[in-house]
């Protein structure tokens, strides 16, 4: 069979169109985009100003002349979504930002924050979205700031939504400060990391203690304030409001699904630790997640007791059934085997990675002959064991030690393009292997069903990682109000549940029957953990699968969309901070809708909450 030109793949960024960052050498270079897309539709990166002869679309009416307004094409980080002909806008302040809101107001638009792209689910614009009357507000272009204070009462970095987790990362370093975990691509803007519950992974090696500033937590929990347009019906106008932790008002915007807008946080930070990551490739997969009967000591559980956080990546099909595993422990002194390294990205020489064009010529050959899958498995895991064995003291990756964001950030630009269904299921820390194993023994069984069939929905890989909780305790402000929607929310009938697992499934983008695929597994989840554990969607990815329905299936069960993941915020919460208190507190907050789409009108229905403004 011909051989697959393909190296190991994680998920990432690649061929990402260069975004023009100023207003002059946007107008520098309109000109040429303009003549180009006279030929056709927008390229992706394009910008063509509302009203501007170039422009293809009626102008938004009644635009405030000092808010710039541009028509391009959207395209998400995966390419799955690209939608030629959309209005953005680039606020340069946060006062902008409110004048487009009340304008959006008076004109019946909605505004969609956007940060970066990397969203997988429709909370910006869904696959066929024909929406006309709506605006992208790209906060990366201007508001991006970031300001480290490390003489701050709690040292923290005050950031505005456009700022990345590295740039973040980047500033605090100098200060002695930094992240405990971040989520795997540092290209992400910290607005859409606290809208969507980003997180990394993060669990206590025995006797670990938690430095003052970090949480084992999502990233949700770092937040000590945030500032957000909200409707303030005494004025009838959108206005920036600052909440802090402690206020009870702040728990729907710590993780607000994209419902509300922010425009500023604050988040703390803690010591900048320096983290050893090991990865090995020697592993086998049936060791790691065993069951607990058949544990040893190279089971994910006991790997964390002795190591601190555990990542394993897998591919369905590889003959010697081993993973990556990563190990990132706290070290504070360099190992004279590590390599050090001062940047993030450390995980593949440069110069190795896939060019996009290959990329994509691969994902149509899977699409295409699905049965290539294993021959795609098999060079994966060999080029990922190739990695790993690379002894070049400069380049050599399986021993890594620096800042931890040089070893957590690893999710570099040029990376294949994949799709993600992903769920979180909380349990005890002590059924963690329990967890895992039964997850594995089910999974084997659903690809041997499928092959059995001559079928191969999965390309892989799975990707597991775990962290704590949300818990208040973390956050150094008393009477600190746990993020609402946060998947990691602690259980407070069930304090003993105090880890979340995620379980990524990353596939091809639209390999035939994944939609099947993983409906059966969504399915399985909320099945096998109902006894011990709490399955909850990861909110950015894919989740609600449905067989009824078109686009893989995803986000289209009303009933795990609207009863049953809204349940697991239900159960056990008191009434006013549960699911449908944030419903009803986002709705107050912007009674008007112009920051919801219709996805998240079936999240968020209207009838929770304040009665709009009347029309005009
Ligand atoms: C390759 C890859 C790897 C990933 N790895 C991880 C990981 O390790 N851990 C993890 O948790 N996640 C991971 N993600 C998901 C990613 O962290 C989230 O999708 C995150 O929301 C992306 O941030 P963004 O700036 O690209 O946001 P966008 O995709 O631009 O936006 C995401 C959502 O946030 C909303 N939003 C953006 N800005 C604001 C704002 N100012 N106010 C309110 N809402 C806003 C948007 O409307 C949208 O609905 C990964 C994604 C990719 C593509």
């Amino acid at each position: 069979m011909k051989k697959l030109n393909m190296t190991t793949a994680q998920p990432g960024l690649s061929g990402s169109p260069s975004i023009n960052r100023s207003r002059r050498t946007f107008l520098k270079h309109s000109a040429a985009t303009a003549a180009a897309s006279t030929f056709g539709a927008l390229l992706p990166g394009q910008k063509i100003l509302a009203g501007s002869r170039w422009a293809t679309m009626d102008a938004p009416p009644h635009l405030p002349p000092e808010l710039e307004v541009y028509q391009k094409t959207f395209i998400n980080w995966a390419r799955e979504v690209v939608i030629p002909d959309v209005w953005f806008c680039s606020p340069r302040t946060a006062e902008e930002m409110v004048t487009l809101s009340n304008w959006a107001c008076d004109n019946q638009f909605k505004l969609r924050p956007f940060g970066t792209g990397h969203g997988f689910a429709p909370t910006i614009l869904g696959r066929r979205t024909r929406q006309r009357r709506v605006i992208l507000v790209d906060t990366s272009e201007y508001l991006n700031q970031v300001t480290v204070e490390p003489g701050h009462s709690i040292p923290s970095v005050v950031a505005g939504a456009g700022a990345t987790v590295e740039s973040i990362c980047r500033a605090c370093e100098p200060h002695g400060l930094g992240l405990y975990h971040t989520p795997a691509p540092g290209g992400v803007t910290i607005a859409g990391v606290l809208a969507m519950n980003a997180h990394g992974a993060a669990l206590p090696a025995d006797g670990e203690q938690l430095q003052p500033g970090h949480s084992w937590g999502t990233l949700s929990n770092l937040v000590l304030s945030l500032t957000a347009v909200v409707w303030e019906p005494a004025v009838a106008r959108y206005e920036l409001r600052t909440y802090q932790r402690n206020d009870p008002a702040i728990g729907p915007l710590l993780t607000c699904l994209a419902r509300a807008f922010i425009v500023e946080v604050r988040i703390q930070v803690g010591p900048n630790l320096k983290i050893r990551c090991i990865s090995r490739a020697d592993l086998k997969i049936d060791e790691l997640l065993a069951m607990p009967e058949n544990q040893n000591e190279h089971s994910f559980a006991n790997l964390t007791r002795r190591y601190g956080t555990v990542d394993v990546l897998f591919y369905p099909f590889n003959q010697q059934q081993i993973a990556w595993t990563k190990f990132w422990t706290v070290t504070p002194e360099k190992p004279t085997t590590s390599r050090e390294v001062t940047g993030p990205y450390n995980y593949q020489p440069p110069g190795s990675e896939t060019p996009p064009e290959v990329a994509d010529a691969v994902a149509a050959q899977l699409r295409e002959n699905p049965q290539s899958v294993p021959l795609y498995n098999q060079q994966s895991v060999d080029n990922m064991a190739g990695l790993i064995a690379i002894e070049d003291p400069a380049v050599q990756i399986n021993d890594l030690w620096g800042s931890a964001y040089c070893t957590t950030l690893y999710v570099r630009p040029e990376t294949p393009r994949h799709t993600v269904a992903a769920w979180g299921v909380i349990v005890r820390r002590a059924d963690l292997q329990r967890a895992l194993g039964e997850f594995y023994q089910y999974f084997r069984k659903l690809i041997a069903d499928f092959e059995g069939r001559g079928l191969y929905p999965y390309t892989g890989p799975v990707e597991i990682r775990a962290h704590g909780l949300d818990q208040p305790e973390d956050v150094l402000v008393d009477g600190a109000v746990p993020p609402t929607l946060s998947g990691a929310r602690p259980l407070p009938d069930d304090p003993d549940k105090d880890t979340i697992i995620w379980f990524a499934i990353n596939n091809n983008v639209d390999q035939p029957l994944a939609g099947t695929f993983n409906y059966q597994l969504e399915q399985w989840f909320l099945r096998n953990y109902r006894s011990y554990g709490v399955v909850r969607p990861e909110w950015t990815k894919c989740y609600g699968y449905s067989l009824l329905s078109r686009d893989g299936g995803a986000w289209n069960s009303e009933r795990l969309l609207r009863r049953t993941y809204p349940d697991t915020f239900r159960d056990g919460y008191p009434q006013g901070a549960d699911w449908d208190a944030a419903v009803s507190q986002l709705n107050s907050l912007d009674p008007n809708r112009i920051f919801t789409n219709d996805y998240l009108d079936k999240l968020f229905p209207p009838s929770f909450g304040r009665s709009p403004r009347p029309s005009a």
